[in-house]
């Protein structure tokens, strides 16, 4: 096929972004070739320069112990600060409504304290069947928590019958069916399986107007899509920043919480000294006084290591810039689907889960494989191309527009296509 060979070559070619794939490191197979790394989704890749604030906080902590806390540069007492320029960027929020905090598990059970208040009338949460495991755990707890039954207390939105994906209009529709017990609503912006995203703006203004609070699990999204949380009116998000964000394995997740709680003294919130008003933290004072936005959901002291790592790049995606990047991925998704059409013109082989229309989705493809895809998986592995299979016949693809480039792209074409032809 060399006109998807050509194109992939013109697209590379006219890539502006392509001068930050030379700033990543890319996993080497045996023979020292760099692989193919489709895995984004799961866990982004190390910038070259991650070590750079973290040989910082390094130096500073051998130089001047405990006096880093209140020294230049970056004084750790308020390091959390470094990051909300870039993490307001990202989200498409104010500095005072994003925190790099705890990780996402935790966040979303922090979160629950202050937003899901159940009363006897209005203790229901809605979220998508088959959420990620973790949000269906926090949820159940925090359910029976309140003295409420998963059974009585969750309320799935399913696909219709022999559909993969979820419908808009069936979930705004089923949050207002169930408006008048309805106490937050919960969803992802991009679905961690079938790779949908929804709209978030619609299912917030939804719920706002069946009188729920509007939460979402943005694991998937952040850096993967631009976002307007303060535009947008959500409540509350959490996230990790392992995936799109590129901020290594188990690094520290983050939260937003819209202005308007900003000084929401009143909220419930399970408090800790961190988030306590800066001036008079070290005083160490009896009475809680949270500080302003979201940082008084701050718990603990912050990982100055981890979060040095994740300060760099973030700057680095907020120096790309979001709008940038959506627009390669765009593209670069559109030509991952355009490949596996020409491999598999009938679908008899690999049928795409994940919505064809760009604005329902992110980099991400799901390929549902019914007949031998653990095989077609291994297949890819072989050939040194991350990808990530999930049971029981979902790979999981994800071209990100950082560091992939359009000839990866081809080259998972091609090995798709010796495959599926080989096994005719
Ligand atoms: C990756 C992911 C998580 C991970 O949670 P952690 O608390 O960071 O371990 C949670 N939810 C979703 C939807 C995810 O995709």
């Amino acid at each position: 096929m060399p006109k998807l060979l050509d194109k992939a070559n013109y697209l590379d070619k006219h890539d502006p972004l392509q001068a930050y794939r030379k700033q990543f490191h890319i996993p080497l197979d045996e023979k020292g070739s760099p692989k193919i790394y489709f895995c984004g989704n799961s866990l982004g890749l190390q910038p070259k320069e991650a070590t750079l604030y973290l040989d910082e906080a390094l130096h500073k902590w051998k130089t001047q112990a405990v006096e880093g806390h209140f020294n230049e540069p970056a004084p750790w007492l308020s390091y959390h600060k470094q990051l909300k320029a870039s993490l307001a960027h990202i989200t498409g929020s104010l500095t005072e409504e994003v925190v790099s905090m705890n990780n996402l598990s935790s966040n979303l059970h922090l979160m629950m304290v202050s937003f899901y208040r159940p009363s006897p009338q209005r203790y229901k949460i809605m979220l998508e069947a088959g959420a990620f495991p973790s949000d269906q755990y926090a949820v159940e707890s925090q359910v029976r928590y309140h003295g409420y039954t998963p059974e009585d207390a969750i309320i799935e939105v399913t696909p219709n019958a022999g559909e993969e994906t979820l419908r808009l209009d069936d979930i705004l529709q089923k949050i207002q069916e169930h408006s008048h017990e309805l106490a937050l609503v919960l969803f992802p912006g991009v679905q961690y399986y079938s790779g949908q995203y929804l709209d978030i703006q619609k299912i917030t203004e939804a719920a706002h107007l069946a009188g729920a609070y509007a939460g979402f699990d943005l694991a998937h999204t952040v850096g993967n899509i631009p976002l307007e949380l303060h535009k947008w009116n959500v409540d509350f998000a959490v996230w990790c920043s392992y995936k799109y964000l590129n901020s290594g394995p188990g690094n520290n997740g983050g939260a937003f919480v819209h202005e308007r709680y900003a000084a929401a003294k009143e909220l419930p919130r399970f408090a800790g000294w961190w988030g306590h008003q800066e001036e008079e933290r070290f005083q160490m004072k009896k009475g809680f006084k949270p500080m302003y936005g979201v940082d008084g959901w701050q718990l603990s002291n912050v990982n100055i290591l981890s979060t040095s790592v994740q300060r760099y790049a973030l700057e680095m995606i907020a120096e790309a810039g979001m709008h940038n990047l959506r627009q390669k991925s765009i593209s670069l998704t559109a030509f991952l689907e355009e490949c596996i059409q020409a491999a598999d013109p009938q679908s008899q082989h690999v049928h795409i889960i994940t919505p064809a229309a760009p604005e329902e989705r992110g980099c991400q493809l799901s390929l549902s494989v019914p007949h031998e895809g653990k095989k077609l998986f291994e297949r890819l592995t072989e050939a040194g191309i991350v990808t990530d299979w999930r049971e029981p016949r979902v790979i999981r693809v994800a071209p990100t527009p950082l560091y992939n480039t359009f000839r990866e792209v081809y080259r998972f074409y091609e090995i798709l296509n010796s495959t599926l032809y080989a096994s005719e």
